[in-house]
C-alpha cells in the first residue's frame, strides 16, 4: 500500500474544494486517546457539513493517495481513532453533522447522522417517547458513527444486543467518495448482501458512515436494580439462570463485580459510597425494565429470597428509589476510571461461552500466580459472557515494575481464552491494538475474505490505514 503524506501541497487542493473553515490544524485531544497508549498525528482535521463534503474529501484524497482516519467521539480503546506511524493521515471527523434528521415513532425508528452524541440520540428518543438502548460510560462523549464503526456493546447488550442490533439502515460513503444510500427503516429486506452489517464493526476501513436509521424500542414503564453478593463467578451464572428463569428478558443488564474493583475504588474515589460495610469478593448489579404492572421492587425481593434460599446469595441490597439506582451504576461506572488511576499491567477485553468463565477464572488466576503476584480485577458484563480481565501491580509497586512480563501476561490470557472458545476482543475492536491478535487468534480463510472485501471496497488503502488489517506495511510514495 503506497500512500503519501496529507502535507500543505495536499491540503491546499483539499481546502480549494471546501468551505472556509472546513479544515483546521489538529487540536490536541484529536491526537489522544483516552488510555494514553499512542500519540497520533495528522495533517489537518477535516470537518464536513454534509455527507456531499464527506464524498468530496474521500475522492480527493483517494486521487491522491492520502491516508483518512475517520474519527467520532475518540473514546475508542484500541487506538483504531490514532494513526501514530506510517504516512501522515489526514482526520476526517463527523462532529458538525449531529442533525437528528427524522423521527418516526410509529415504526420506532430514529434517523440521525453519524456525529450526533450517543447520550443526545437517547434524548431524542425519550423525547419521542421511545429508548435507544444503546448505553454506555463513554455516552456522553462517543458518536453513533463510531459506536457503529466499533459495534460497541455496552450494558444492555443482554436484553437489546450489540449497536449491530439496533441499526435498520445506513448513509456510508465509499473510499472513492460514491455514496452508498441505504438508510432504509425495514425490518425485512433480504435484497443480497447486508453491506450494512460489513460497514458495522468496520474501524474505518471499509467505509464512512454519515447516517443511520436506528431502532428504537419502548420504554420500559418501571425500572430497578440491585447489588447482590455471590460467592464465586459460578454462583453468579447460576444466579443469572435463575434470574432469566423468573424474569425473562425483563432483565436489562447483569453486571459483575469484584472485590478487587470495590478495593480500587476505596483507594482512588473514596467520595464513592461502598453499598457493604464489609467489601464482598464478588457481587452482581441487577438492572430491570419492566411493564407497568410489576414494581421492580417486588421482582427483586422475591428474586433475592429464592437465591438466598438456594444459597446462591449471601447479601443484598434493592434499590428504593431511581436515585438509588443511579447510585449502583455510577459506581459500576466508575470502575474504569479506578483501574486508569491505580495503572494496569495488562488490560483484556474478551468473551466466553457462558458455561466456560468460572473455570477460565480459576485458571487464568492459578496460571498467572506463577509469573508474579498481582491484583485482578475481573468485572464486565457478565450476562453477555464479556469480561474485562485486568491485572495489576500489588500496593507499592508500579505498573512499570512488571513491564517484562507484560507480553507473557497477554499472551497467556489471550491462548487461554482461545482455548476455551472465546473472542479476544468482544467489544472494542482491532484498532491498532490488536491487530496482531487477529492474525494470531483469526480464522485463516475469515482472514483472506476480509482482505479479498478490503481490496475490493479501498484499492488505495486510505481508509484508516494500519487499523485492524495491518499486514500490508505501509509505505510513502
Ligand atoms: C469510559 C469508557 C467506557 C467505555 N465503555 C465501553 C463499553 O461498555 N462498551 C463498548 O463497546 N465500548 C466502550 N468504550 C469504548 C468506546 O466508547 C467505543 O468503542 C465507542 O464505540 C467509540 O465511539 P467514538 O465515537 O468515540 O469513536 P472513535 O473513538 O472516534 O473511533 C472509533 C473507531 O471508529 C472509527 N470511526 C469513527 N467514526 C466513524 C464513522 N463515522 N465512520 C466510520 N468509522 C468511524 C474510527 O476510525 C475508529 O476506528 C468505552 C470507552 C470509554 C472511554
Amino acid at each position: 500500500m503506497i500512500l503519501r503524506d496529507c502535507d500543505s501541497e495536499f491540503l491546499d487542493r483539499l481546502a480549494a474544494i471546501l468551505p472556509q473553515g472546513a479544515l483546521l490544524p489538529p487540536a490536541p485531544r484529536y491526537l489522544e486517546e483516552p488510555r494514553g497508549r499512542w500519540q497520533g498525528r495528522a495533517g489537518a482535521v477535516a470537518l464536513p457539513r454534509s455527507v456531499d463534503e464527506v464524498a468530496a474529501i474521500l475522492r480527493t484524497c483517494n486521487s491522491a493517495g492520502v491516508g483518512v482516519v475517520p474519527y467520532g467521539g475518540g473514546t475508542g480503546l484500541v487506538g483504531g481513532q490514532i494513526s501514530a506511524e506510517g504516512p501522515v493521515p489526514l482526520i476526517l471527523s463527523l462532529e458538525r453533522m449531529q442533525a437528528i434528521r427524522a423521527s418516526y415513532p410509529s415504526e420506532n425508528v430514529l434517523v440521525v447522522e453519524a456525529g450526533a452524541v450517543l447520550a443526545d440520540v437517547q434524548r431524542a428518543a425519550a423525547g419521542a417517547g421511545r429508548l435507544f438502548p444503546l448505553s454506555l460510560a463513554s455516552e456522553g462523549s462517543a458518536r453513533i458513527g463510531g459506536l457503529l464503526a466499533t459495534n460497541a456493546g455496552g450494558v444492555n447488550v443482554l436484553r437489546y444486543g450489540n449497536a449491530r442490533d439496533l441499526v435498520l439502515g445506513l448513509e456510508v460513503v465509499l473510499a472513492d467518495g460514491r455514496i452508498w444510500n441505504g438508510l432504509k427503516r425495514l425490518r425485512k429486506d433480504n435484497t443480497g448482501y447486508d453491506l450494512r452489517h460489513l460497514m458495522i464493526g468496520s474501524e474505518g476501513t471499509l467505509g464512512v458512515i454519515t447516517a443511520a436509521s436506528l431502532r428504537l424500542v419502548p420504554r420500559p414503564a418501571r425500572e430497578g436494580a440491585a447489588l447482590m453478593v455471590i460467592e464465586s463467578p459460578e454462583a453468579a451464572l447460576r444466579l443469572l439462570a435463575l434470574a432469566q428463569a423468573r424474569l425473562g428478558d425483563a432483565i436489562q443488564a447483569f453486571e459483575l463485580i469484584s472485590g478487587a474493583g470495590l478495593a480500587f475504588l476505596a483507594e482512588t474515589m473514596p467520595q464513592i459510597r461502598q453499598p457493604f460495610s464489609q467489601a464482598p469478593d464478588w457481587m452482581v448489579l441487577i438492572d430491570l425494565g419492566l411493564p407497568k404492572a410489576m414494581a421492580p421492587e417486588d421482582a427483586l425481593e422475591a428474586l433475592f429470597a429464592e437465591a438466598f434460599e438456594a444459597g446462591l446469595v449471601q447479601d443484598g441490597v434493592i434499590a428504593a428509589s431511581l436515585a438509588q439506582r443511579t447510585e449502583f451504576w455510577a459506581l459500576r461506572e466508575s470502575i474504569p476510571e479506578a483501574n486508569r488511576r491505580i495503572g494496569a499491567i495488562s488490560s483484556h477485553d474478551i468473551s466466553l461461552p457462558l458455561s466456560e468463565i468460572a473455570a477460565f477464572i480459576t485458571r487464568a488466576g492459578q496460571a498467572l500466580a506463577q509469573i508474579s503476584d498481582y491484583r485482578i480485577n475481573c468485572f464486565g458484563h457478565l450476562g453477555d459472557g464479556n469480561l474485562h480481565y485486568n491485572i495489576f501491580p500489588l500496593p507499592g509497586r508500579s505498573r512499570a515494575d512488571h513491564a517484562q512480563e507484560r507480553d507473557a501476561i497477554k499472551t497467556y490470557v489471550h491462548d487461554l481464552v482461545q482455548e476455551f472458545g472465546g473472542s479476544v476482543s468482544a467489544e472494542h475492536g482491532i484498532g491498532r491494538l490488536k491487530t496482531g491478535d487477529l492474525i494470531r487468534y483469526g480464522d485463516p480463510v475469515k482472514l483472506a475474505a476480509m482482505r479479498a472485501i478490503k481490496q475490493a471496497l479501498d484499492p488505495r488503502g486510505i481508509l484508516n490505514p494500519g487499523a485492524v488489517l495491518a499486514d500490508g506495511e505501509m509505505q510513502r510514495e
